[in-house]
């Protein structure tokens, strides 16, 4: 099952050992990033993300192998998503919470999710320089979101990485996400609790519901509750959960809670814990712990599916043409939609499939 053996300048190679000249990237074999990622090897764990997230087709078959190859080894990990504006302490709660973990013995793994990030300049969700001690801890991979394409590209790519550091022995996962866009429900879909950091007053308070945040929350956090804050913040906290108890929680066996914290001063995050670990208990009794694993992982074969048969049809000689041109004639008011869609499909089912890319 070796596969890639060939010398190449892969990203995901290693500097082959000893030799003349340039340092030369071998390709890693199938078998050897198994075996780097369940051994906990982080520098090969990179390397396989890094593979995840190649958007080159030729690389697919052997991370979709890896990804296989790995299955068996994934989904122990308790997965974490915590969302909220630029400056509300996303990086600094997730450094402190990280640290906490870590001491009490957990391995904490921190990816992102950020269709808007690029790495050039400014503050990127994930980067290392946001979680400086956690970055730097053994017990932690940090990985930034993947930079390029459309949030449903992100997010599989976000999903997969998620199996890779759940393989490699990491059962803590936090997704981190800004409090925009769609981009929020991408990743509450892809974890087991989540979790939005407000702030108290401001004028704004209870905009969160407004926005429809909140109904995705199984916990919302006040941050910043520390100094002449505390009060404010608990005040705050109280308004939120008057407000949350009127709506109808997702779930009947759970009423998300409002909890207080100063990710900055290390206060209260035990508590926000220990309100997770009963969430997990509460739904593993209930099995909508399992379920909602179950909705999730068929969730994303159909997004995929509609991703794959998207690309499929724009890479397919002729249909590509052929949808653009339904398309000026449904928009000029010429032909039906449903006659349109019939004509594209009728095409793509006469034409010789591409080579598969998701
Ligand atoms: P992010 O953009 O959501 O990741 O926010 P950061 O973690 O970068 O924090 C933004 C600013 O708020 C920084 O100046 C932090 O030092 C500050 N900050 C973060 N958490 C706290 C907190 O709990 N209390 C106080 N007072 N400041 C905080």
């Amino acid at each position: 099952m070796a596969i890639g053996m060939s010398r190449s300048p892969g990203m995901y190679g290693l500097k082959a050992e000893g030799g003349l000249g340039p340092p030369v990237r071998r390709v890693l074999s199938l078998d050897e990033m198994v075996a780097g990622i369940t051994a906990g090897n982080r520098a090969v764990l990179a390397r396989a993300v890094t593979l995840i997230e190649s958007t080159r087709v030729q690389d697919r078959p052997l991370a979709k192998a890896l990804l296989q190859a790995l299955l068996p080894l994934t989904g122990k990990a308790h997965r974490i998503g915590i969302t909220g504006v630029p400056g509300v302490g996303k990086s600094t709660t997730i450094d402190q919470l990280g640290m906490n973990l870590i001491a009490a013995g957990h391995r904490v793994a921190v990816l992102a999710v950020d269709p808007t990030s690029r790495r050039t300049g400014g503050s990127i969700l994930g980067d290392k320089t946001r979680m400086q001690r956690l970055s730097q801890a053994p017990q932690a991979f940090i990985r930034p979101s993947p930079t390029s394409g459309t949030l449903g590209g992100v997010a599989r790519r976000t999903r997969e990485t998620m199996a890779l550091v759940e393989a490699a022995g990491f059962d803590v996962v936090i997704v981190e996400t800004v409090g925009v866009g769609q981009s929020e429900t991408a990743v509450a879909d892809m974890v087991d609790f989540f979790l939005v950091l407000l702030l108290a007053g401001g004028g704004d308070d209870l905009q969160g519901i407004k926005k429809g945040i909140v109904e995705l929350a199984d916990m919302i956090a006040i941050n910043k509750a520390d100094g002449d804050n505390v009060e404010r913040a608990g005040k705050s906290a109280a308004e939120y959960q008057g407000a949350l108890n009127i709506l109808t929680p997702a779930s009947p066996s759970w009423q998300p809670p409002v909890v207080t914290i100063s990710g900055r001063d290390n206060l209260g995050l035990e508590r926000l814990w220990e309100k997770i670990e009963e969430h997990r208990r509460i739904m593993t009794g209930t099995g909508e712990w399992e379920g909602r694993r179950r909705r999730q992982a068929v969730a994303t074969l159909r997004d995929m599916l509609a991703e794959g048969l998207m690309e499929q049809l724009n890479a397919t000689p002729g249909v590509a043409e052929r949808l653009k041109a339904v398309e000026a004639e449904v928009a000029a008011g010429q032909m039906m939609p449903a006659f349109a869609v019939e004509s594209v499909l009728d095409m793509l089912a006469a034409t010789p499939p591409p080579r598969s890319t998701c």
